[in-house]
């Protein structure tokens, strides 16, 4: 008996919106894989519910999805046992739902089709991205439904009669366009597959598996299943140990050292939430690899730019997050301003935030033993995020140059006694390269001072934090000045020098200060014993130097030569003789210079090879 066919026009307002779809879409054209799997999946879901809500009592026979391709004719295949559509659904969901949402979809987005994002969820539609005739083949699970087929060739004409299909279920049928060749590969499909559908609900499958026999690969009789249903983040954390938390990493990034800690997201009120974040060793924030937080929606892989979903600084960490509720049909501006997304990256803050006092609190052997490489993703969550910040007050570690941690609030209370200053402030001295302001360290020491380790990049903006959120608080690095300067318990008393006297105490100590730099000569007393000169960096200047080159501009502060303080201590015995012959040839002169240079880690090359030959040469006098 010959099939009555039907022919229709597609509602669509556009006269041919498949060459708008193909031009618009071109980077995309492989989700409509993931579309068309993931409609599978969900009409064999639907017919899971129906079976266990008792409105199905038939066989369900084995509910998987099936991929076939066949490379010589093109032709790929996404086959379910799902719950099929009657004549009447597909008139409904694919003439004129479908297509007409498509059609609004593009008339509404015309103008900014380029900045949407990728991944809109076109569904069925998608699959004339890269077919030239699309057919279904389906039959619905309601009692004496007729099995349909629907063709169409990519014009706005479909045909629609009766089909032999005699099993429950749904082939979508793609003839492949002389275009899209690339998806006539196995190897291509395969690799969609493993990006896009590697951890959906129902088993996807995709051939037959593969073994080695007499030196060749040959097909077994077993089903290639290309995905895992219940992926860890799936489970209740209670059924999990940490070695399963391994081992999906592992699975997720197989050239990755391992984490060291990571948090089950999972919550679904207000919004639908499940994920496992991962916080990697991080050591320098511009050699991590922003983009290893996947985004998936329902087990069926979306992106893997959560840029506009997270916080910046969250994108520091890897994982896997699964939400419905992320409005995926939408440009990335509106994303940020959507109150589900805003809600959720609220939350995942909160979460992180939690999980890290946590740690703090019970393991705080680990968390010290862990800080350096968690320091860098912590300073600048606090740094971006307002909320963020406030809970790691509570859980931020100090270093000190002995490898000693403390509590932000722990360390005030153990400095506060000695190192505040006439002005009620209190004083933390710093150094960033403990090498290098060996001696400066020493000498605050032994003042009974203790020194922080600040030798993170973002530790100069960290410094500014602290001191805007800690009334009375002033950072110092140590070599910013002597160290009786440092923490100035009293008003100093001003070294008396005429103007005349200073103008040749500077003329005498620039004429050898090594070029390329500005000086600040400053006469100062600063006792016998203590050293004859010293070469500071105002903490000021250097900080704005240090954070515009962090910026990454030019500007002012970047562009000025260095500039330092040379404190020449005047009650020195050898400046007392040095300023008495006021020669700017002295051998003397140039010997305590490059000394404060040398204790800077300031004297090099050629300077630093004059300096030995003229100590040598003093020695042998
Ligand atoms: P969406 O999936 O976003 O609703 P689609 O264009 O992908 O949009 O599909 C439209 C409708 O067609 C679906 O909601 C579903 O009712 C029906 N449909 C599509 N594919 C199948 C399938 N394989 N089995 C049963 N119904 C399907």
């Amino acid at each position: 008996m010959a099939a009555k066919t039907l022919k229709g026009q597609i509602g669509v307002t556009t006269e041919n919106i498949f060459p708008v779809i193909k031009q618009f879409l071109y980077s995309d054209h492989e989700i409509f894989l993931r579309e068309l799997v993931a409609n599978a999946v969900d009409a064999t879901q639907k017919m899971k519910a129906l079976a266990s809500s008792g409105d199905f009592k038939g066989e369900l026979g084995e509910l998987k999805v099936s991929i076939e391709l066949d490379e010589k004719k093109q032709v790929l295949k996404v086959i379910d046992r799902g719950i099929g559509m009657t004549e009447e659904e597909v008139d409904k969901y694919i003439n004129q739902i479908a297509f007409s949402s498509a059609g609004e979809f593009l008339e509404k987005y015309k103008d900014q089709l380029g900045s949407i994002i990728g991944h809109f969820g076109l569904g069925f539609y998608s699959a004339f991205m890269v077919a030239r005739k699309v057919t279904i083949d389906t039959l619905s699970w309601k009692e004496g439904a007729k099995a349909v087929k629907w063709t169409c060739d990519g014009s706005p004409e479909y045909s629609m009669g009766e089909s032999d299909k005699e099993e429950r279920g749904t082939v979508i049928t793609l003839h492949l366009d002389d275009d899209a060749k690339e998806f006539g590969e196995k190897g291509r499909i395969s690799q969609l597959l493993g990006k896009y559908c590697k951890f959906m609900p129902v088993p996807v499958v995709f051939g037959k598996k593969t073994e080695w026999k007499d030196g060749k690969s040959v097909e077994t009789d077993e089903d290639n299943v290309i995905n895992s249903i219940a992926p860890i983040w799936a489970k209740a954390p209670s059924e999990l140990k940490d070695e399963d938390y391994l081992k999906f990493y592992r699975e997720l990034y197989p050239m990755e050292e391992e984490p060291m800690f990571w948090i089950h997201l999972n919550v679904d009120y207000p919004f639908n939430l499940t994920g496992v974040l991962y916080f990697p060793k991080i050591k320098e924030r511009m050699a991590i690899d922003k983009n290893k937080i996947q985004l998936y929606c329902n087990q069926m892989f979306v992106t893997d730019h959560v840029d506009n979903i997270v916080p910046d600084f969250l994108t520091l960490l890897h994982g896997v997050i699964d939400s419905p509720d992320i409005p995926l049909n939408v440009s990335r501006s509106y994303l940020q301003s959507d109150s589900n997304v805003k809600k959720i990256s609220t939350y995942i803050t909160k979460k992180v935030a939690d999980r890290l006092e946590e740690i703090f609190k019970e393991q705080r052997d680990q968390f010290e033993q862990k800080w350096d490489n968690i320091k860098l993703f912590i300073e600048y969550g606090m740094l971006s995020d307002e909320k963020f910040c406030e809970r790691a007050m509570n859980f931020a570690l100090l270093k000190n140059t002995d490898d000693k941690f403390f509590s932000l609030e722990d360390y005030r209370k153990a400095i506060e006694p000695e190192q505040t200053d006439k002005d009620k402030n209190v004083v933390y001295l710093y150094a960033t390269k403990p090498q290098e302001q060996y001696s400066f360290i020493e000498a605050a020491k032994n003042m009974g001072y203790d020194v922080l380790l600040m030798d993170c990049e973002l530790d100069s903006h960290f410094v500014n934090l602290i001191e805007g959120k800690v009334e009375h608080t002033r950072f110092a690095r140590v070599d910013s000045d002597s160290v009786s300067n440092l923490i100035l318990k009293e008003e100093k008393v001003k070294f008396e020098m005429s103007e005349d006297d200073k103008k040749s105490l500077d003329e005498l100590f620039k004429a050898v200060l090594p070029e390329g730099n500005e000086y600040m000569v400053d006469a100062q007393n600063l006792g016998e014993g203590a050293a004859p000169v010293l070469i500071t960096q105002s903490e000021w200047m250097r900080r704005y130097r240090e954070m515009s080159n962090l910026g990454g501009g030019m500007n002012f502060y970047g562009t000025m030569p260095e500039s330092y303080n040379v404190i020449v201590n005047m009650e020195n015995p050898l400046i007392a003789r040095i300023w008495e012959s006021k020669d700017k040839d002295s051998e003397l002169l140039k010997q305590v210079i490059d000394l404060a240079l040398l204790s800077n880690g300031m004297l090099k090359g050629k300077a630093l090879a004059d300096f030995i030959a003229r100590s040598q040469a003093l020695l042998n006098v």
